[in-house]
């Protein structure tokens, strides 16, 4: 390797500084910038000329300064106290700084990433003397209640463990160590680096089979998201993609979940650092941060770090994934992280493509949401593990043509489709029913212990997304010639679809029993709104009048029904009784 030499800036153009006398560098080595050492990463290399990104205010940076390379990529510190961590987009620990210097962050900061005081207890899983190669777990701390760490051997190394020995360490004490087959030998620690830019290695990617249970019933039976999916929810503002994310970061059926608040308006991400410790996990009743990592960027933070955020996310949430757990990572919102590309680019005076954004705008997020999906981890014991992603995407003006939703629309395959009209009615979630999709229906029945169960429930959906499409028709119609045109069976329609999207689809966030429907009981729900359809129709068919059957009074119990006690679904099957008994009455009635 050439020798790394400093340079000197030349020019500084808000976030990226230019250099020269960079003998030796590399694309994307980790740089310090002038004086205040300010941390950046370089971007583009022209001979010994380097353009870089800083991910610090470069106010009063100026020519002549000195930049150091580190000859390191920008690596992430994997180990024992990642969970519970607030950091910003490089790793640093926001909270540490606030405790350290207060609200106004100093530049040049160096905390790193994991508290190195900390102990933790450690528990070897393997013997001394046994071979072991790189993904291998050689033993265990328990990080938090709710998460156990795995300890793994290191990218690239391979060898005969020595010295390991349960008790307390650091994140950077030697553990143990490994002699390799030439002799030589590496010390091994709690604590690992990774290049946040290369994707973790896996053994092997499979097919992302099984839905990831969410307890929201619009996105479990219409718009399923597959555990190792992608799914991207674009939210114009006001149209609940908070409450969105929140629940799905308190219910979703996830060991682990990574937040990325990639810089949205200042405020918001505040809320989101004072919320976030306040919520509780509904499984575990304890606090909802023992299987979080947050990683904040506000918008008055630099562009570039925001830019990183979302890779050093990611990676976390690999590195979780690579201990056999089912994790969970959402990004809010992906659209500043295009931004603040758009800005690096404009910066470097490259080409713009559409809307400005530089033309690897698709290629960079093509390659982020590909880094989800369910895997083989590397080494042994042989786990499965799988990385969920889920990004936000604000476009302005809730515009669904803006190259961002378009780019992710490319690789995403779950689409929900937040409406500010439904909003506007108070329909939560407002994920639209006819234009949201998701490539993964098809695995729904799998997730249901009960097979046969699960197919009944995949066709009932399909049965009620028919009616909701005769629904949006039959309504034109209504409108232009009134509702005596439509046939008896139409009205039905559209009684039934009203129910599906009162009593099915709107879900409210803010009950204690609604916030969350297990997937059989979303089953009996549907199941039921569909039996009073079936019933209605025969009693059409038996003369009896439309308004006769929309007015009994077991309407009242199915648009309750979701707010039985999950435990208790006994009491909604029951429902259907009252639904054949009452229509019976209506018959007696008429016959009589
Ligand atoms: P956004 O983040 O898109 O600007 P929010 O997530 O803050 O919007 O939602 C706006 C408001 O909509 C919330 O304060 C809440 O009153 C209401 N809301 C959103 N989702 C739900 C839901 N599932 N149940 C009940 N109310 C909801």
């Amino acid at each position: 390797m050439a020798e790394l030499k400093s340079g000197r800036i030349i020019k500084v153009a808000g976030p990226v500084v230019m250099a020269e006398g960079m003998m030796g560098a590399r694309m994307y080595d980790v740089v310090r910038v002038g004086a205040e050492n300010l941390i950046g990463e370089i971007v583009e290399l022209r001979g010994e000329k380097a353009s870089i990104q800083v991910y610090e205010d470069t106010v009063g940076i100026g020519p002549g300064e000195e930049v150091v390379n580190t000859g390191a990529p920008l690596s992430v510190e994997l180990g024992p106290g990642l969970i519970e961590s607030i950091y910003d987009g490089i790793q640093r620990p926001l909270d540490q700084l606030v405790e350290a210097q207060g609200e106004y962050i100093k530049r040049g900061s160096a905390i790193p990433g994991l508290r190195r005081e900390t102990k933790w207890h450690f528990k070897p899983t393997v013997d001394n003397g046994s071979e072991v190669v790189a993904g291998d777990v050689v033993g265990e701390v328990q990080e938090s209640t709710l998460v156990n760490h795995k300890i793994m051997v290191p990218a690239g190394a391979a060898g005969k463990v020595d010295g390991l020995k349960e008790g307390d360490y650091t994140v950077d004490e030697i553990i143990g160590g490994m002699t390799h087959a030439d002799g030589s030998k590496t010390e091994l620690k709690l604590m690992q680096k990774w290049p946040v830019r290369r994707p973790r290695l896996v053994k092997q990617r499979l097919n992302p089979n099984k839905v990831l249970i969410t307890g929201q019933r619009v996105i479990d039976a219409f718009f399923p998201i597959a555990r190792g999916g992608t799914a991207c929810v674009p939210g114009p503002f006001g149209t609940g993609k908070t409450v969105v994310q929140h629940q799905l970061a308190k219910w979703v059926d996830a060991d682990v979940v990574v937040y990325v608040g990639c810089g949205e308006r200042g405020n918001e991400m505040t809320d989101v650092l004072r919320e976030f410790p306040e919520l509780i996990d509904p499984h575990s009743g304890e606090p909802l941060m023992k299987r979080v990592v947050l990683l904040a960027n506000t918008s008055d933070m630099p562009v570039a770090a925001r830019e990183a955020s979302v890779y050093t996310g990611i990676t976390i949430a690999e590195y979780y994934r690579d201990m056999g757990y089912s994790v969970a990572l959402m990004a809010d919102s992906t659209s500043r992280w295009a931004e603040a590309m758009r800005e690096i680019s404009t910066r470097l005076e490259e080409m713009p493509a559409e809307e400005g954004y530089p033309a690897y705008l698709g290629a960079r997020i093509a390659s982020f949401y590909e880094r989800a999906g369910r895997v083989v981890c590397a080494g042994s014991p042989e786990r499965e593990g799988s990385l969920s992603v889920i990004g936000a995407v604000s476009p302005p003006g809730g515009d669904l043509s803006d190259t961002v939703v378009q780019a992710t629309l490319h690789v995403v395959k779950v689409f929900w489709s937040l409406q500010a009209r439904l909003a506007q009615q108070r329909h939560f979630p407002a994920i639209d029913w006819l234009t949201s999709y998701s490539f993964y229906k098809q695995h729904l029945p799998d997730s249901f212990d009960d097979k046969q169960m699960g197919k009944e429930f995949s066709e009932m959906v399909q049965q009620a997304m028919t009616l909701l499409e005769q629904e949006s028709q039959l309504i034109e119609i209504v409108r232009l010639v009134g509702a005596e045109s439509i046939s008896a069976q139409d009205r039905m329609a559209l009684e039934t679809s009203k129910s599906i999207r009162e009593d099915f689809l709107h879900q409210n966030a803010f009950h204690k029993v609604d916030t969350f429907t297990p997937v059989e009981k979303q089953y009996e729900l549907l199941k039921l709104i569909l039996h009073f359809h079936q019933a209605g129709l025969t009693a059409i068919d038996n003369g009896i009048d439309t308004s006769e059957i929309f007015k009994l009074p077991v309407r009242e119990d199915i648009a309750r029904a979701s707010y039985i006690d999950n435990n208790k679904t006994e009491q909604v099957i029951a429902i259907k009784e009252s639904i054949d008994e009452q229509v019976k009455g209506l018959y007696e009635a008429v016959t009589s």
